[in-house]
């Protein structure tokens, strides 16, 4: 905390992987002989830039971009951009951070970095997100590759910002390098199913989780938090395995529709015209609408799913859940519940999915896209869902398995630490101290 004073959500993540390491590197003292935590926390580079931009008013407007390339001991530094006026050095370190032991846990050969910016892309007409998007890439561009560095989307970033990035990234170029950047458009070397993977897997996983403890998604009742890609395709799968899926939310307050929440009319209002969900309740007057983000978990449920931001779900509302007897709760979203969380679902009983293994469908296709890319081939839907689902499965029994051997059976979050970490960890002894 010294060496990085005001950076919260990065002592947080480093703090939760640490916690769960301390039977590895008693059992395993050539860790630390390596210096591996220590190097592990210290990104292997970090670039900071200005973006400036013009909007359409004529105004110079001027933002900070971000790019943490965290480790690369098994692959190019992977993952999401994060378009969000919250964004800083913190959240994109602990976000590089995660995304370390995520990516291992995919068994995909992809290193671990994110980056971003703090522009906010509500309000923005079209032609300011390109600009934008363009001036971002100007200076990204010198930093990544299809062996360097490849960044995708996150929060504030879909295929319409990939586009405008990729087409820049391809004019500094000079080359049509596809494998720069995932997330792309199916007409220019995107992955079928890259846009429903996050969601679906944070299904598939949950889904391993529950058949383990007998249970399934069919018939129980569950609240998806967000309104964006993760949510949107979490809700669509666990609708269609069964579930009853009554509230999703984004950032001023959520819906609960008890007869199940209509998702075309949440893609309409979120994903076509761009407004609040405030709106849903005009076209369905049986559902209610809350003005706090939080309130949302007070609505009872059988599985929970955080699929929007980071420290979205705090004690109390872990204590509310485990009074309503929530079963399941796996993180769709990145670190979305506090350590308080966690112990108190861990206290409960409540079979907990850390976001580490549930979400990491996501950058496992945009290492599909990547193969796809490399190939010049491009594989059907069918194959992707299928590759996707084994990925899910694998995921999950080699972090339970991780647990078991350390002596932490049935806590998922030691194991999908324990797993990452030792397949890098390894990596990084192989490879010297460079
Ligand atoms: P989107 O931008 O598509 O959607 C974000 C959603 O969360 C929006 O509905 C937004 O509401 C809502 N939201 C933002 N802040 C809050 C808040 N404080 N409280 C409640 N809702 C909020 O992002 P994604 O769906 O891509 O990402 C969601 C999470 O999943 C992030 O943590 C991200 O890092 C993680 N993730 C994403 C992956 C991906 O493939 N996209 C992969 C792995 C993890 P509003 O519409 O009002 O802005």
């Amino acid at each position: 905390t010294k060496r990085n004073p005001n950076e919260n959500e990065f002592h947080q993540a480093v703090r939760e992987i640490i916690d769960s390491l301390v039977p590895v590197l008693a059992a395993n003292p050539a860790y630390m002989d390596h210096g591996i935590l220590e190097r592990m926390v210290e990104p292997e580079r970090t670039i900071s830039f200005q973006v400036p931009w013009v909007d359409d008013q004529g105004n110079v407007m001027v933002n900070r971009g971000f790019r943490v390339q965290f480790n690369s001991a098994i692959g190019p530094y992977k993952g999401g951009l994060r378009f969000h006026p919250t964004v800083n050095a913190s959240i994109i370190k602990f976000l590089g951070f995660e995304q370390i032991f995520k990516n291992a846990l995919t068994s995909q050969p992809i290193g671990g970095g994110k980056g971003g910016s703090d522009f906010d892309p509500k309000g923005k007409s079209d032609a300011e997100i390109m600009r934008f998007c363009q001036s971002f890439m100007t200076e990204l561009s010198r930093h990544i590759g299809p062996d360097t560095d490849v960044p995708a989307g996150d929060i504030g970033v879909g295929p319409r910002e990939i586009g405008y990035m990729f087409g820049q990234y391809k004019k500094l170029r000079g080359r049509f390098e596809a494998g720069a950047l995932t997330g792309k458009g199916l007409p220019y070397g995107g992955s079928i199913g890259r846009t429903e993977a996050t969601g679906y897997g944070t299904v598939y996983f949950m889904q391993e989780m529950l058949k383990d403890n007998g249970l399934s998604f069919e018939g129980q009742t569950v609240v998806v938090s967000g309104s964006g890609n993760v949510s949107i395709y979490a809700m669509e799968k666990a609708a269609q395995l069964g579930a009853y899926v009554v509230a999703c939310s984004d950032s001023n307050g959520y819906i609960y529709d008890p007869g199940g929440i209509d998702l075309q009319t949440v893609r309409d209002i979120k994903e076509e015209r761009k407004e609040s969900l405030a709106e849903y309740v005009n076209e369905h007057p049986d559902a209610e609408y809350g003005e706090t983000v939080s309130g949302i978990w007070s609505i009872p449920c059988d599985i929970a799913l955080p699929c929007a931001t980071q420290n979205e779900l705090d004690e109390t509302s872990a204590k509310l859940l485990s009074a309503n007897n929530v079963k399941a709760v796996g993180e769709g979203a990145n670190m979305p519940c506090t350590l308080d969380a966690i112990h108190t679902f861990q206290d409960n009983h409540v079979l907990y999915g850390p976001a580490k293994a549930v979400n990491a469908g996501g950058v496992a296709v945009s290492a599909l896209e990547m193969a796809q890319n490399s190939t010049r081939l491009s594989w059907t839907f069918e194959e992707v869902d299928e590759k996707l689902q084994d990925i899910m499965k694998t995921i999950y029994q080699n972090s339970v398995e991780a647990a078991e051997r350390y002596g932490q059976s049935g806590n998922l979050a030691a194991g999908a630490n324990i797993a990452g970490f030792l397949k890098v960890a390894d990596a990084m002894i192989d490879q010297g101290v460079v």
